[in-house]
């Protein structure tokens, strides 16, 4: 035992703070974790889980129309959002029960209190009523997450838009919504809304929604959504807003004249949630996003003191704050220096269609210099063929000339998510084309394109 009340105080039980004070209480540790609202953070309460419960709800009315393709006599019937909504809750309650259930089990102190730093081994907690004490650790974790902010630049935003926090309590479901913003929560819950029968418009400032993925992904997704009703009109941001005499709100577009929704959301970004942990006791100072700055093995500028998840703003995903609380549980408690690699994450995007996507995008093999093939296909899946409709599932593999390994690999389409969990094995392990070639297909599947695709693209 240290000289301090405990060996590890972790700020924030979201995905990676619960994992970090779990692996080092299950070492013998005496650990306790600050939590300001309930075990489970953004992935649990706000994130990941509620929205792909949203996300199956959603896609019930076009497994009813297929159904009906299929020759059953099926019918949609109405949606009660108020006891979707509320069943969601409830299992986002009983998850955190879970969560704050296995901390105890492994014997984590769980301090329900806003956590801020007076020096580098002391925090202040406060509790919801006011209550202060303070509290010392030889190691500090900020695990603190991220949270979504809404644009200064525009008047009547922070009175009516809405974030995707609000989203999941919605006291009813709108009949038309703007959703600003072109990135993977924006598209996502454009697919949500749009699916539980939500007239939904999606304005984007930029040229093509989903930055950062790759082109032809980007185009592929936006013809999907328009083509299943999304209206998506991008160069295009809202300036103002303010309510009509019907609490409407109406939105001033940057491209002259105003559109009226029943609800605005905002999802155009997300921020590091320094705010009122005092890091200016410490001297950290958050980079120009607002993250923590750490080395590779999540250790900031102060010895001590650690940082782990999206407020580092490395890649924000639950898994990848997961993998970042196992490497400093190794680095600081199991003498085994572990840097996690952020190279080829896995991830998805649960669009309708989805998006799966792992490894380099053609734009970022073109700025690495990178000589490469590329293989694209686009077909109808057989379920469409059969019932009748244009959707196509994207394909796409990027190959290393010279070493012949899948340096990228990218889908839109049905399970796209389930399927690049698998790819990510392949790219991580550096396999080549080749030997994805002599992998035997499984058909008749979507995914067996992926080891049958035989032209490159001129
Ligand atoms: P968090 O999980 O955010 O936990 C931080 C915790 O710290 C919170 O509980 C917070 O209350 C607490 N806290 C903050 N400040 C203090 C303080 N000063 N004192 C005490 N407690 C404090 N990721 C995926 O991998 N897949 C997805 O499909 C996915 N979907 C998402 C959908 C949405 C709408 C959003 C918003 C996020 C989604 N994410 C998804 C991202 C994922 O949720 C995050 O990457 C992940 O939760 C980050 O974990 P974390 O441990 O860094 O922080």
């Amino acid at each position: 035992m240290t000289k301090y009340d405990y060996d590890l105080f972790v700020i924030g039980a979201g995905s990676g703070g619960v994992r970090a004070a779990r692996l080092a209480a299950q070492l013998g540790k005496k650990v306790a974790v600050a939590e300001e609202d309930r075990p489970g953070g953004t992935c649990v309460l706000r994130g990941c889980v509620p929205k792909k419960f949203m996300v199956y709800a959603s896609e019930v009315p076009e497994q009813i129309d297929y159904a009906r393709g299929f020759g059953w006599d099926a019918q949609a019937g109405s949606f009660d959002w108020n006891a979707f909504r509320d069943r969601n809750q409830a299992e986002l309650t009983r998850l955190s029960q879970i969560y704050s259930a296995n901390l105890v089990k492994a014997g984590v102190e769980i301090v329900n209190a806003h956590a801020a730093f007076a020096d580098a081994h002391t925090l202040v907690l406060t509790t919801k009523s006011g209550g202060q004490r303070r509290v010392t650790a030889d190691t500090i974790l900020i695990a603190v997450g991220g949270w979504p902010f809404l644009p200064q630049h525009c008047p009547g935003v922070a009175e009516h838009g809405l974030t995707s926090n609000d989203m999941f309590l919605l006291p009813e479901l709108p009949k038309t919504m703007a959703i600003v913003g072109g990135g993977y929560i924006a598209v996502e819950f454009a697919g949500i809304m749009h699916g539980l029968g939500v007239d939904v418009t999606l304005l984007y400032r930029g040229q093509k929604i989903l930055r950062g993925f790759d082109d032809e992904v980007r185009d592929h997704l936006s013809n999907e959504m328009t083509l299943r009703g999304v209206k998506i009109h991008t160069e295009c941001d809202p300036v103002k807003l303010h309510l009509d005499e019907k609490g409407r709100t109406v939105v001033t577009l940057n491209t002259g004249g105003t559109a009226t929704f029943d609800k605005v959301l905002y999802a155009s970004g997300r921020k590091p949630k320094t705010e009122g942990l005092n890091l200016d006791a410490l001297g950290i100072k958050p980079d120009v996003h607002g993250a923590v700055p750490v080395d590779p093995f999540s250790r900031t500028e102060v010895e001590n003191v650690y940082a782990i998840g999206d407020v580092t703003n490395r890649a924000n995903l639950t898994p990848v704050a997961i993998r970042e609380a196992i490497a400093f549980v190794e680095t600081v408690y199991k003498a085994n220096p572990t840097a996690y690699d952020h190279e080829n994450i896995p991830t998805a995007v649960f669009s309708q269609p989805q998006i799966g996507t792992v490894g380099l995008t053609e734009a970022e093999a073109v700025e690495k210099g990178i000589e490469f093939d590329v293989y694209t296909t686009r077909f109808k899946p057989m379920k469409t063929s059969f019932v009748g409709g244009n959707s196509r599932i994207f394909m796409k593999l990027i190959v290393e000339r010279k070493s012949d390994v899948v340096i990228g690999v990218h889908m839109v389409g049905g399970d796209a998510g389930e399927i690049i969990q698998l790819a990510g094995i392949a790219v991580k392990a550096k396999l080549t084309k080749a030997q994805w070639d002599a992998t035997c297909a499984v058909h008749p599947t979507a995914a067996e394109e992926l080891v049958t695709l035989k032209d490159k693209r001129a």
